[in-house]
């Protein structure tokens, strides 16, 4: 078989982590299987790495920052090589140009377009274990570009839909995909199989255990994705197009701190405004999702809206910048101490009152509303980031309720 087998930050952490990786490798490479391996970053490295840039230039260009990131990954896949190496297993690692993994332009959130498979099956052939460095790629300027946070998970799926690998194993610090984030719920319940979609629900809506795109590409290539514990044996997570299992009303809760809300306040209420203020944030990249507008009142209406963290100084300059011309509006408020809560399952397409219960859930505990928004397969809420560890238990509990 070939395995394309992947480990996260924590996984590779520290001298010990990174043998007990290797070992693993090592059995099933004993058991004569082909095997690549993609890594991340050890540790909290691309933090680290994150901070430096940070301290020596505040606005360092997306370019560099890129160059720097990309050797928290290049420092992991040559130790796994040594590692290997150690215990008498034949082992080459191959950074994201050395493969040749083509991406789009964007730093700091590139797309996988393509990956030559020539050096690595090359590598295979000559019986090594190919150890490759997640997370980068490379833009037609030859230049190092990164594919967003978690972004290694994606490129595990892009070489094993590429290799067409018989496996694509995700090994992480938890030991599947759970209900929601265990580390916030302690009830949480492990799924044995989810699908696609739900998966990409959860991803999309903050469940950090795999990047999006990584979901995204699974399906559209039908790579069927194993979520495993780097540290125990225990069964892991199936994630696949359809699941056998009964369908739950909800699959999971998921949990989202990296949000900000900005409230356009007294724009013109007349035909036009909302599509010049989304026209001008999407000319600036700016991803914009929940959007609530207010009933218009006196000839003027607000617009409040989220986007990621990352995106809110881009956001807040572009809005100020058009204030005087196209853009008029009384002012321009920016909260950034919110988070939002999901709840995903295709059950709900078929099932009235979900929605209500989640309320119910949030009414329980005391914790109020700002923004909702609903697609046939989840319910989000916009609230209070000091509320989100209550909200999460109260909401899972909810839909979870733990047997007494
Ligand atoms: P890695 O470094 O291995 O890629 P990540 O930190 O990216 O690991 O992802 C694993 C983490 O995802 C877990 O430690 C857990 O806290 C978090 N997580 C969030 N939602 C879920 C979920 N629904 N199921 C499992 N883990 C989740
Ligand atoms: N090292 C990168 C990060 O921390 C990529 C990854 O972990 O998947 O985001
Ligand atoms: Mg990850």
């Amino acid at each position: 078989m070939l395995i394309v087998k992947k480990f996260g930050g924590t996984s590779v952490a520290d001298k010990e982590r990174i043998f007990n990786v290797a070992k693993r490798i090592a059995d099933d490479y004993k058991k004569g299987h082909e095997i690549v391996v993609v890594l991340s970053a050890m540790g909290k490295q691309t933090d680290i790495l994150l901070s430096m840039a940070k301290d020596i230039n505040p606005k360092a260009s997306k370019r560099e920052i890129d160059m720097l990131l990309t050797t928290g990954e290049q420092t992991s896949v040559a130790l796994m090589a040594m590692a290997l190496d150690a215990l008498g297993i034949p082992a080459v690692s191959l950074n994201a140009y050395q493969v040749a993994m083509h991406t789009t332009s964007t730093y700091g959130n590139s797309r996988i377009k393509r990956i030559d498979t020539e050096r690595i099956n090359m590598e295979l052939e000559n019986k090594r274990v190919v150890v490759v460095t997640g997370f980068q790629g490379v833009n037609k300027l030859d230049d190092y570009t990164t594919l967003g946070r978690g972004g290694s998970d994606s490129t595990a799926v892009a070489i094993a839909a590429s290799l067409h690998a018989d496996a694509c194993e995700i090994y992480t610090d938890v030991d599947g995909v759970y209900t929601t984030d265990p580390r916030i719920v302690k009830d949480a319940k492990k799924l044995k199989e989810i699908t696609y979609d739900e998966m990409l629900e959860m991803a999309s809506l903050g469940a950090g255990v795999l990047h999006n795109r990584s979901v995204e590409m699974a399906k559209k290539y039908g790579v069927q994705l194993v979520v495993r514990s780097s540290l125990n044996n225990s069964e892991g997570t199936l994630i696949k197009e359809e699941v056998k299992m009964e369908k739950m009303l909800v699959s999971g809760v998921a949990a989202d701190k990296n949000t900000a809300r900005i409230a356009v306040i007294g724009l013109e209420d007349q035909p036009g405004v909302a599509f010049k203020l989304f026209n001008h944030l999407s000319r600036h990249d700016v991803n914009v999702d929940i959007i609530l507008q207010s009933v218009g009142r006196d000839g003027t209406k607000d617009i409040s809206f989220t986007v990621n963290d990352e995106d809110l100084e881009t956001a807040v300059e572009t809005i100020e910048r058009h204030r005087q011309g196209s853009l008029k509006c009384e002012k321009v408020d920016v909260e950034k101490d919110v988070a939002k809560v999901s709840i995903v399952g295709a059950g709900m397409m078929s099932h009235v009152g979900v929605a209500a219960k989640m309320f119910e859930a949030l009414y329980d505990v005391g914790v109020n509303i700002k923004m909702i928004s609903t697609s046939e397969i989840r319910v989000t809420v916009l609230i209070d980031d000091k509320d989100l560890d209550r909200a999460m238990n109260a909401v899972h509990d909810k839909f979870f309720p733990t047997q007494k």
